[in-house]
């Protein structure tokens, strides 16, 4: 069988680690060209090796998310645009009052300005049968404990997501967000590791006990769904928000 993306070329953000990493592999190994994006060039060089290692085909990007002209450089390059994965992100723990201003705007600038940038430089290079994904998160939906800015910034996501389904429908270009629960990255070590330093095991359990499913999802397993929701075979798909999450969202 052909792989589903032949000769498609895909863009994805924050593709130096964890989700990011595993949908960029994935999307190779269906047969993409991959432009890898991340804050610097030495941070997706594994990202790379272990495509190109595979057989695939990777180019690295550089490039700040939340920075116009950066953002509008690295995608000047690109010649045409059939995937576009706006996963690069980060995380804050804080409820309303011990969230301040400044915290606001750093989630703002990263998950929120950072995904209109690449929709914003991306959209414009996409033809019919192309298709974008937002990573989302449950958070846009639950509004997770102690997660103000975070979960904030995901609902501005979705309702992205939504927007530009219904403005491009009509050219053709699709667009979807996936809504994660726990999925065990690196930022979930490096999480464990600053604030639970003595407890880290029980910790881990607690986290992964929160999904029904009774552990946390793999980034292979986000990066299976959206190399469906980016292929031909989601051509009836738009405007979704798919949750990926163990049963938090229907069984909690
Ligand atoms: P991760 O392991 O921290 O990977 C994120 C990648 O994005 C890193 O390489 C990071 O670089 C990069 N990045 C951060 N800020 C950037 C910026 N301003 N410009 C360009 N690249 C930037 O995180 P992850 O857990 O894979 O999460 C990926 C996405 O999934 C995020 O949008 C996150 O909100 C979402 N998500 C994650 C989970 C989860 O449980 N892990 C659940 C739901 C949704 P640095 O390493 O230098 O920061």
């Amino acid at each position: 069988m052909k792989p589903r993306l032949n000769g498609k070329i895909a863009v994805v953000t924050g593709a130096g680690s964890g989700i990011g990493r595993a949908i960029a592999e994935r999307l190779a190994a269906d047969g993409a060209d991959i432009y890898a994006l991340d804050l610097a060039v030495a941070q997706v060089k594994e990202t790379v090796e272990s495509i190109t290692g595979a057989g695939g085909r990777c180019t690295a990007l550089a490039a700040d998310v939340s920075d116009t002209e950066a953002m509008r450089a690295a995608f000047a390059g690109i010649p045409r645009l059939d995937v576009l994965v706006n996963n690069a992100g980060i995380a804050h723990i804080g409820n309303v009052g011990s969230t301040s201003a400044a915290d606001m705007d750093r989630l703002y600038a990263v998950n929120v300005r950072g995904v209109y940038h690449g929709l914003h430089f991306g959209v414009g290079k996409m033809g019919p049968g192309s298709a974008i994904v937002n990573i989302c998160s449950v958070a846009a939906k639950l509004g997770i404990s102690d997660r103000f800015a975070y979960s904030m910034t995901k609902g501005a996501v979705l309702s992205m997501t939504m927007s530009v389904a219904r403005d491009y429908v009509a050219q053709g270009i699709r667009c979807n967000c996936v809504c994660p629960a726990r999925i065990h990255t690196p930022f979930v070590e490096g999480y464990l590791e600053k604030n639970y330093p003595d407890t880290k095991d029980e910790m881990f359990a607690k986290l992964a006990a929160w999904q029904p499913i009774g552990r946390m999802g793999t980034p292979a397993e986000v990066a299976s769904l959206v190399a469906f929701l980016v292929s031909d075979e989601a051509a009836f798909v738009t405007g979704s928000a798919y949750d990926i999450d163990g049963g938090v969202t229907l069984l909690r």
